[in-house]
């Protein structure tokens, strides 16, 4: 019997998708199926870090400055201490409304307990929210949520602002899905803290570039 083409080449399974060969194997048929179910509705997704709410108090202190990376992660957790860091740096007024208000899953980067505490702290834990270890695992996850979700969405808008970074995840996904997904790079105001400064964007379907 002849073996039935990929739907993706299976390097870009594994380079965009972070799917191994057994992933790939399990899911390839129910892929198929996937691209053909007929879409609905469109779902936005946002990240939490510099596109719903700006580092930007955080960064510019000295301290921060200093101590980037693991050094600033241990900065605020042996020297600052987490609530003290929440308390001083996240609140509800600081959220850049513009974003959250049409958001509908938050995704964003980092540890889970972390970035739950912000969500609380801003009062945003009643969102959905999905948290990755990494940033390049957000075009997965959100297959892994239409997956479990039954959800379909004729077009998926992503804000972030290294959304960019994802160009080729995204369009595997949304070669896999058979829909539209708009990217939208967002950066913040650096001095109106909760406002967007610019947004810039790419639109793609069916794997192609289309703006
Ligand atoms: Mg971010």
């Amino acid at each position: 019997m002849e073996r039935e083409e990929f739907l993706l080449n299976p390097s870009s399974y594994k380079a965009t998708l972070w799917l191994d060969l057994e992933d790939i194997v399990r899911f390839e048929n129910y892929f198929k199926a996937l691209s053909l179910v007929s879409k609905k509705g469109k779902i936005v997704f946002s990240d939490f870090d510099d596109t719903i709410f700006s580092r930007t108090p955080q960064l510019s202190e000295d301290r921060f400055e200093k101590n980037r990376w693991q050094a600033g992660n241990d900065l605020v957790e042996y020297t600052i201490w987490f609530e003290n860091f929440f308390q001083k740096y996240y609140n509800s007024e600081m959220v850049v409304k513009e974003i959250s208000d049409k958001t509908d899953v938050i995704l964003t980067a980092w540890r889970v307990v972390v970035q739950k505490w912000k969500l609380k702290h801003t009062w945003l834990e009643n969102k959905n929210s999905i948290i990755v270890d990494s940033h390049k695992y957000k075009p997965r996850a959100m297959l892994s949520y239409f997956l479990e979700n039954n959800i379909y969405p004729e077009i998926i808008e992503f804000n972030d602002d290294k959304a960019f970074k994802l160009l080729e995840g995204f369009k595997d996904l949304s070669f896999l899905l058979k829909n539209v997904i708009v990217l939208n790079n967002v950066s913040l105001s650096k001095d109106r803290l909760n406002q967007v400064w610019d947004i810039q964007t790419i639109t793609i379907k069916n794997w192609k570039i289309i703006n």
